[in-house]
């Protein structure tokens, strides 16, 4: 047989356009590049990624072995169980007094699943999405995906990363058609109070063809107040998406579980959607999830405080770290500081000149793993997962401080004006 064929078929070029042109996932590209220079024998810190360091609490992991035995084997409904829908009918109405109707409720791979059915659902291409940064890092890729338009709308560490609804209002074109944020926000920490989502919910209401997609999948990580949610606000219920998941809370990051509470039209479209993707997701991590959803919450509350522990403990031992700014985070696990002060500091020969460079440096001269706020779109800034042991805290802050002392502090320092 002629080999022609198949060196012409080496020569092509396979993969589509929109894959060229997607973005890796920066969390995941760390975490990658950390375990490879770990197998290799390097002593890494890995504060790329965010995922709880505990165990699923027993009763979830008993409830999925009981389903294992149980033979729950088989194609599960295009959204969930029944009752693992209805759990969630439960929750929303104990936890933010909203009520659904099961149809509205959709289980899937993942809160990262959930959230590309919706944009996938709802967006046609170029429309709009109002993007509060720091934002979380696939929402861009997803955004993307979905032929949409991020309109990002920075905020500074002074308003404690926090967008007002004026900027909010300043972005809105007649193309604007969704506003996506997450509060307990991943990476800034920053928790929107009832009183900022009504202020959000009073301009809202006059632009009723915006859709809110509310991430809560934090809700649990949270170091003060209750939870509220944009479906609390008046007039917003019937265009809020909340997109909610196992990962964070019940420390179930591998068994893939998220779900989207949707209005009816959307939850359809999702359901569609899903359909033709991944039919649903895994039998076994729905029997778990629902012990999970409507089993008790000491695990989830225990957590909670080990890393409001965590949170002091890195707070505390950055204090007086040089060149970082960092407000405290109110709630999920990471610190974003503001690390711009380094930026004129020579490094290799070189100015570090941006956030990317800084975790290239803390890799190599710190042996600590981090991502850039680029990805979050906040270049100045640094992302650290703080869901880890108090040593690694401790052990990551002092390396990061001798590799600036050691590396750094004899460069010109600030590249600001
Ligand atoms: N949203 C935010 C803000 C997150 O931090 C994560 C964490 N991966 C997700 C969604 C996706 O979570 P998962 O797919 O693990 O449920
Ligand atoms: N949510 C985690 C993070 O932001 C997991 C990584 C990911 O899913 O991209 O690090």
């Amino acid at each position: 047989m002629s080999s022609q064929p198949n060196q012409l078929a080496e020569q092509l070029q396979w993969t589509s356009k929109r894959v060229a042109q997607l973005q890796e996932s920066q969390t995941l590209a760390m975490a990658a590049r950390s375990r490879a220079l770990t197998e290799q024998g390097f002593e890494i810190i890995n504060l790329s990624l965010g995922e709880p360091d505990f165990d699923t609490p027993a009763h979830i992991q008993e409830a999925a072995c009981q389903a294992i035995h149980d033979n729950f084997s088989r194609y599960t409904p295009v959204a969930g169980y029944p009752d693992l829908r209805q759990a969630v009918v439960r929750k929303m109405d104990q936890d933010l007094q909203w009520q659904v109707r099961p149809e509205q409720v959709i289980f899937s791979t993942g809160a990262k699943q959930s959230l590309i059915n919706v944009l996938m659902a709802v967006l046609n291409p170029g429309d709009e999405v109002l993007l509060p940064a720091p934002y979380w890092v696939s929402y861009t890729g997803m955004i993307q995906m979905a032929e949409a338009q991020a309109v990002v709308l920075p905020s500074t560490a002074e308003s404690g990363y926090k967008v007002t609804a004026e900027t909010l209002e300043a972005a809105i074109t007649p193309r604007t058609r969704m506003l996506l944020y997450s509060s307990p926000c991943n990476p800034s920490g920053a928790v929107l109070q009832k009183t900022e989502l009504e202020a959000w919910a009073v301009m809202l209401r006059k632009y009723p063809n915006i859709l809110v997609v509310s991430d809560e999948i934090y809700e649990h990580i949270r170091f003060q107040g209750q939870h509220c949610s944009m479906a609390q606000c008046e007039g917003m219920a019937a265009r809020t998406v909340i997109v909610n998941g196992m990962s964070k809370g019940f420390a179930m990051t591998g068994w893939r579980l998220g779900y989207a509470v949707a209005p009816l039209e959307v939850a359809n479209a999702c359901v569609k959607l899903q359909g033709q993707f991944t039919s649903a997701t895994c039998s076994i991590a729905q029997r778990a999830a629902l012990a999970a959803l409507s089993g008790p919450m000491d695990d989830t509350h225990r957590m909670c405080d080990a890393f409001r522990q965590r949170r002091d403990l890195a707070i505390a031992e950055t204090a007086n770290l040089p060149g970082w700014d960092c407000p405290v985070p109110d709630g999920a696990f990471y610190l974003f500081p503001n690390i711009s002060y380094w930026f004129g500091a020579i490094w290799q020969g070189e100015p570090i000149g941006n956030a990317e460079r800084m975790t290239e440096f803390l890799l190599e001269e710190a042996r600590v793993a981090t991502v850039s706020g680029e990805a979050f779109g906040s270049p100045d800034c640094i992302r650290l997962s703080i869901a880890c042991s108090e040593d690694n805290i401790k052990n990551a802050i002092a390396r990061i401080r001798l590799a600036f002392q050691n590396s750094l502090s004899q460069n010109p320092l600030d590249s600001r004006p």
